[in-house]
């Protein structure tokens, strides 16, 4: 299939990181027994996810449903070609993660001081801190390091967040050894006109880095504003299978974007995933089973498009 052409042509094939293992589990009241989570990670490579985003390593105390992380990373069977990644908060976490066999640690921040205190409890200088010794350890280890920078697209305590403040943040991080910054729209406030003004922003700054999105649809823009990145050529995303989780230290702030939903879209419009997308219904189903609830997503309920099942 060849993308298809419009006003704007798309690009042929996008990379999706699937973070519900991670992400969206974070948010859920249920903790997954660690089998179920293994179930879940290793249906997803089953599926077509190339990179999957096991667990994090953080205080059980903080998060008790990422406590079981190194325990999963060992008993998983790992498909080749899949990233297994993990993320951290700081250097002790980042430890864990090389040792549990992650094949590439994420570190985290976010662009406001207040969101930061209330996601890591700390300042957003001592989270660069945390940064510059974590990429030290993870690169001397021979693994990827990269980093997420949180409510890159608005804060729920601080409101706008300056375009100016995101890239000199993304600029720190790339200069501390993070090989691919991660723009996170943690509580869906991006629309499609800001994604294109960061995106562009971000490519006059930074002509030659890679770009990753992730986005959220807790206002129900997440897929216009996949559109509008897609049209700028960024081809790589964060998702999460059955639209679980969000960040659960903002208020209101349910709504990872979902997984089938992005990849039937994408297939729609014929742009590859390499994903197999009744397969990746096959795990959301799964996932609701163990969850015991329905999942977020609305490709579940509306079911696939009858052409792109055949
Ligand atoms: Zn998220």
């Amino acid at each position: 299939m060849t993308a298809a052409t419009g006003p704007q042509a798309l690009p042929p094939r996008v990379a999706i990181r699937e973070v519900g293992p991670r992400d969206g589990l974070q948010n859920e009241d249920v903790i997954l027994p660690t089998a179920a989570k293994r179930r879940l990670v290793e249906a997803l490579a089953d599926a077509g996810l190339t990179a999957i985003e096991v667990g994090a390593f953080v205080k059980p105390q903080n998060v008790p449903q990422m406590a079981d992380t190194a325990e999963l990373f060992a008993v998983i069977n790992r498909r080749p070609g899949v990233v297994y990644s993990a993320i951290a908060p700081n250097v002790v976490g980042a430890k864990r993660a090389v040792a549990a066999g992650a094949d590439a640690v994420q570190a985290f921040l976010s662009a406001t001081e207040s969101h930061n205190q209330s996601n890591v409890n700390m300042g957003v200088e001592q989270s660069l801190a945390n940064v510059a010794d974590m990429s030290e350890l993870v690169r001397s280890a021979g693994k990827p390091f990269d980093a997420v920078l949180s409510v890159a697209f608005g804060c729920p305590f601080e409101g706008h967040v300056p375009i100016e403040l995101v890239l000199e943040l993304c600029g720190r991080l790339l200069d501390l050894g993070a090989e691919q910054v991660t723009l996170g729209d943690t509580t869906g406030m991006a629309h499609p006109v800001l994604v294109q003004q960061v995106v562009t922003a971000f490519r006059e700054r930074f002509p030659r880095q890679r770009l990753r999105l992730h986005l959220h649809s807790a206002r129900g823009a997440g897929l216009a504003n996949i559109f509008a990145a897609l049209q700028l050529g960024v081809v790589e995303f964060d998702s999460s299978v059955g639209g679980i989780g969000g960040c659960p230290f903002a208020p209101g702030a349910p709504g990872n974007l979902c997984t089938e939903d992005l990849v039937h879209m994408l297939h729609e419009m014929g742009v590859e995933t390499g994903i197999d997308l009744p397969a990746l219904m096959e795990v959301s189903r799964m996932l609701e089973g163990m969850l015991g609830h329905e999942v977020p997503g609305q490709t579940i309920k509306a079911g696939i498009c009858k052409h792109l099942t055949g």
